[in-house]
C-alpha cells in the first residue's frame, strides 16, 4: 500500500519518490463525532492511519496537508458539503487519483449520480453495514494500490527504479509550466558514464547492471530530493535542477556529480574506475520544450566528451552552427568519394639500426577542388560519425594495395604495408569479407598487409572486434595497435587481441629524452612489447636524439619526420627506391 505525501501533480501520482510499503492513510470526513470515532477505531484496527475532518472544508485542508490513500466522505455536512469537497479535492495536485467513497443517507438516484459526477468512485448508504464498509474500503485500497504499481512500472526504469524517459518528459513539462509562472529557470543535465561499455562487455551484463545501480544510488545521494533524476536507457542519465538562481549553481552540481562518479566502484569484488561526461542545457535560453532541451543537453554532452572525459559543458548556440557545418561537410565527403578526390600518401617505416625503409603506412588526404589538400584530422571524425569512413577506408586499402603490388612488381624491396581501420567497421561489419575479397582481387600476400587499430576502436566494440580480428589474423593479415598508451585498459587488450605490432604514440616519443615521465613510460613500454613478443614502432620520431634514445633502449622500428613526412606515391618512390 502506498501513501504519497506532499503535492507533486505528476502523472504517476507517486510524488517525486514512491513510498511503497507505507501505512495507508484514510481521511474520514463526517460531522458526526460518534461515527468518526467508530470508523477511526475500526480502520485503525485494520492497520490504517486515520485523519479526521468535521466538515468538507476541513477535509480539503487535510488533503492539501497530506495526500490520503482513501477518503470516506459524508455527503451532508455543514460549512461545505461532501459533493463540493470531493470536487475540490480532485483538483489538488497529488489527489487526482485518490479514491473517494461517498457515505450518504440519501439513497435517492439523483444524489448517487451526483456523487459519481463530482469524482467519487463508489458510494455506501447510512446507517453503515460495517462489514460491507470494511470490504469495500479494503477493495478500494487494493485497487488503488494496484493501479499505482502499474503506473509506477510504466513510468520508472525497471533496473534502477528511477523515473524513465516518459516521466522525465512529464517532469520537464511541469518544470516549464512552473518556470513560466514564476519567471524562473532550470537546467537539464545529460550524463554519460565513461567506460560503461568496456565493463559491460568485458565483465558481463550483470556487472553492467550493478554498475548502473551504483551510479543511480550515487546520483540520488548527491542531489537534492527535489531534483529529478531519470535513466533514459543504456548508461545515459538525465537530471532536472530547478529553482536556479544563477548558472553558477549548476556548475557546483555538475562538479559534485563528476566527483562522485570519479570514486572507484567495486563490482564483483573488483575495483573499477568510471567517470562521466555532462552536458548542460538551460531553460529558457537553450530551448523552450522537452525535445529541444534534451537534444541540446545531449549535444553539449558530446562536446564534453570530445574535450576529454570527466568534464562538463554548457550548450552553446555555436554548437548548432557547428552541426550545420558538419552536415555540409558530410555532403561534401559523399561527393568527394564519388568524384575520387581522395589521395593516398605514404610514410616510410624505418629500421632504426640500418636506416632502411621497411614498409610504409598509407595515410589518406583529400584534394579538395577549392580548399586544396586537406589532412585527415579535418574530415575523418565526420566520416566516422556518419559511417562514410567504412567506404573511405575500403577505398584507401584497395588503392594502397594496388600501389604496393606495382612496387613489388617493379622489384622494389617492399614487404609491409599499413592501413588504418576505423572503429565503425566493427559496428557495421564487412571488414573480414572486404579483406578476403581484396586479397583475391589484387593477389597480394596477406602477410604484407598490416591493419592499424586504435584502442578506442576496440573498447567500444570489444566482443565483435575480438572475433573479427582473430579471423582476419588467421587469414595471415597482420594486426597493429595504433597510438599505444593513449587509450584505456591497454594491458589486458594486449593479451586478448592477436596483435603483431604496437605503435608507440607520438605524445610519449616527443618527450624523450628530456621529460622524465615520458622517458620512463617509453622504456617500460618497449620492455612490455618485448616481453609479449610484439614488434614495436615508435611514432613521430623527429630528432636524432629521440632516435638514439629509442635505439639504445631496444626499439627496432620508427616512423616520423626525421626520415620523411607522408608523401604521394611518386615522391615516395623517388625518395626511397632510387
Ligand atoms: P595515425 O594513424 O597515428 O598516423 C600518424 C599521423 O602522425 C599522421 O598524421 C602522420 O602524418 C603524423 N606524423 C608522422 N610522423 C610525424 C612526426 O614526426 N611528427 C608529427 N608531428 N606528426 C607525424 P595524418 O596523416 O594527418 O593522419 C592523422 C590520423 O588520421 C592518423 O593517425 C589516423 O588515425 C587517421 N587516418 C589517416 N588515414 C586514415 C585512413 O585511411 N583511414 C582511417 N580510418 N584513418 C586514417
Ligand atoms: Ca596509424
Ligand atoms: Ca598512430
Amino acid at each position: 500500500m502506498t501513501n504519497s505525501s506532499g503535492s507533486s501533480g505528476d502523472i504517476t501520482g507517486l510524488g517525486n519518490d514512491s513510498k511503497l510499503e507505507q501505512t495507508p492513510v484514510i481521511l474520514i470526513a463526517d460531522d458526526d463525532p460518534s461515527i468518526r470515532l467508530v470508523l477511526k477505531h475500526s480502520m485503525e484496527q485494520s492497520g490504517h492511519h486515520v485523519i479526521e475532518a468535521a466538515n468538507g472544508l476541513e477535509a480539503v485542508q487535510a488533503a492539501i496537508r497530506q495526500t490520503p490513500d482513501l477518503i470516506l466522505m459524508d455527503a451532508v455536512m455543514p460549512v461545505m458539503d461532501g459533493f463540493r469537497a470531493t470536487e475540490e479535492i480532485k483538483k489538488i495536485s497529488g489527489c487526482e487519483e485518490t479514491p473517494i467513497l461517498m457515505a450518504t443517507s440519501l439513497d435517492d438516484d439523483q444524489s448517487i449520480a451526483r456523487a459519481f459526477d463530482v469524482g467519487a468512485c463508489d458510494y455506501i448508504t447510512k446507517p453503515f453495514n460495517w462489514s460491507v464498509l470494511k470490504h469495500r474500503t479494503t477493495r478500494m485500497l487494493f485497487a488503488a494500490d494496484a493501479e499505482r504499481q502499474i503506473r509506477h512500472l510504466a513510468y520508472h526504469d525497471a533496473l534502477t527504479g528511477l523515473p524513465n524517459r516518459m516521466l522525465f518528459m512529464d517532469r520537464i513539462d511541469q518544470a516549464i509550466s512552473r518556470a513560466q509562472r514564476e519567471n524562473g529557470k532550470f537546467a537539464i543535465l545529460y550524463i554519460d558514464i565513461d567506460h560503461f561499455k568496456v565493463i559491460n562487455d568485458s565483465m558481463g551484463h550483470a556487472a553492467g547492471d550493478q554498475l548502473l545501480n551504483i551510479v543511480s544510488q550515487r546520483l540520488t545521494e548527491t542531489l537534492r530530493k527535489t531534483d529529478t533524476i531519470a535513466r533514459l536507457g543504456g548508461d545515459e542519465f538525465t537530471i532536472i535542477i530547478e529553482d536556479l538562481e544563477e548558472a553558477e549553481s549548476v556548475v557546483l552540481v555538475a562538479k559534485n556529480i563528476l566527483a562522485t562518479l570519479d570514486k572507484p566502484v567495486e563490482i564483483f569484488e573488483k575495483e573499477v574506475h568510471i567517470g562521466g561526461s555532462i552536458g548542460i542545457a538551460l531553460y529558457p535560453q537553450d530551448g523552450e520544450n522537452f525535445g529541444t532541451l534534451l537534444k541540446n543537453s545531449d549535444t553539449a554532452m558530446y562536446k564534453a566528451k570530445e574535450l576529454g572525459r570527466q568534464t562538463f559543458q554548457f550548450y552553446e548556440h555555436e554548437m548548432s552552427l557547428k552541426a550545420m557545418r558538419r552536415l555540409d561537410l558530410e555532403n561534401q565527403i559523399r561527393v568527394a568519394l564519388k568524384n575520387e578526390e581522395f589521395l593516398v600518401y605514404y610514410q616510410p617505416k624505418v629500421n632504426l639500426l640500418s636506416g632502411q625503409c621497411q614498409g610504409m603506412e598509407a595515410l589518406v588526404r583529400w584534394q579538395h577542388p577549392e580548399k586544396g589538400l586537406i589532412t585527415p584530422d579535418e574530415f575523418i571524425p565526420i566520416a566516422e560519425e556518419t559511417g562514410l569512413i567504412v567506404q573511405l577506408d575500403e577505398w584507401v586499402m584497395h588503392t594502397a594495395c594496388q600501389q604496393f603490388k606495382k612496387w613489388e612488381a617493379a622489384g622494389y624491396p617492399v614487404n609491409n604495408l599499413s592501413v588504418n581501420i576505423s572503429a565503425r567497421h566493427f559496428k557495421e561489419g564487412g571488414l573480414l569479407k572486404h579483406c578476403k575479397k581484396l586479397i583475391e582481387d589484387i593477389q597480394i600476400l596477406p602477410g604484407y598487409i598490416e591493419i592499424e587499430l586504435t584502442e578506442s576502436a576496440l573498447v567500444d566494440n570489444y566482443n565483435s572486434a575480438k572475433e573479427i580480428l582473430h579471423e582476419i589474423h588467421e587469414m595471415g593479415v597482420r594486426i597493429a595497435l595504433d597510438d599505444f598508451g593513449t587509450g584505456y585498459a591497454s594491458m589486458s587488450y594486449l593479451k586478448e587481441f592477436p596483435f603483431d605490432t604496437v605503435k608507440l604514440d607520438r605524445s610519449f616519443v616527443q618527450g624523450v629524452p628530456e621529460d622524465v615521465e615520458d622517458t620512463a613510460i617509453v622504456i617500460a613500454m618497449i620492455q612490455l612489447a618485448k616481453a609479449l613478443n610484439l614488434n614495436m614502432i615508435a611514432e613521430g620520431v623527429e630528432t636524432e636524439l629521440q632516435k638514439q634514445f629509442l635505439t639504445d633502449h631496444g626499439c627496432v622500428y620508427g616512423q616520423g619526420y626525421l626520415w620523411s613526412k607522408p608523401l604521394a606515391a611518386n615522391e615516395f618512390e623517388r625518395m626511397f627506391f632510387s
